[in-house]
């Protein structure tokens, strides 16, 4: 399979282009088509896997399909990673796979001063990029609302809970949408994770690599 065989939107397939990216890695084939498809995904990956293509490319195909203005203070898509350095990367990827859209990317994450993230999502911002922590701060300090997102990630889970985000990350799920497109990823899988997932996922196809 190539990218193209995928039916991904041409400035996806442009900017995918533009990297020299031709061939899915092995997550991306599993994923891609049910995520395109509307589903629920819970992959088993670890980082270097091509897992935040996985996740990235479908959402972009989505917001080409489904081109929308975003409400002030809120985001469409929601991507919750345990760290700011991942945050960053994740932002980062999203950038670059959307160069050829016309979207807007954003990155939350404690340890830095807030208003300028306060500022940053006072239009609304099409893709979020956020830990936890910080997320909430936004949302408590009403800069932000969760209740418009149409597609959420989380990022991780595994290093979310030995962070001690589980009570943040409940928070969070309750001022969710119910209807929403959602993905989980960790690197492994023990009961506690899954268990996680599941308040987190509807009928989702599984993957792992
Ligand atoms: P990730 O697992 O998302 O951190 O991705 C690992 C690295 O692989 C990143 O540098 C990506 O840019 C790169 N990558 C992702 N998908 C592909 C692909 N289909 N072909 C070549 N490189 C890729």
């Amino acid at each position: 399979t190539e990218f193209k065989d995928l039916g991904l939107a041409e400035p996806i397939l442009k900017a995918l282009a533009a990297k020299n990216y031709s061939v899915p890695t092995p997550i991306q084939t599993q994923a891609i088509p049910a995520l395109l498809d509307g589903r629920d995904l819970c992959g088993i990956a670890q980082t270097g896997t091509g897992k935040t293509a996985a996740f990235a490319l479908p959402s972009l195909d989505y917001f080409h399909h489904h081109p929308k203005h975003t409400p002030q203070k809120a985001c469409r898509m929601l991507v919750l990673s345990p760290t700011r350095e991942l945050a960053a990367q994740i932002a980062d990827s999203f950038r670059d796979y959307a160069r050829f859209m016309k979207l807007t990317v954003a990155t939350v994450f404690g340890g830095v001063p807030i208003n300028r993230q306060i500022n940053q999502l006072r239009g609304g911002v099409d893709i979020l990029v956020a830990t936890p922590g910080r997320l909430l701060d936004l949302i408590d300090q009403r800069a932000l609302t969760i209740g418009h997102v149409e597609i959420f990630v989380l990022d991780e889970a595994d290093q979310m809970m030995d962070l001690g985000f589980i009570q943040p990350l409940k928070r969070i799920d309750r001022m969710l949408p119910k209807d929403r497109q959602s993905l989980f990823f960790s690197a492994t899988m023990p009961k506690a994770i899954a268990d996680l997932g599941a308040q987190f996922l509807n009928d989702p196809v599984r993957v792992s690599v």
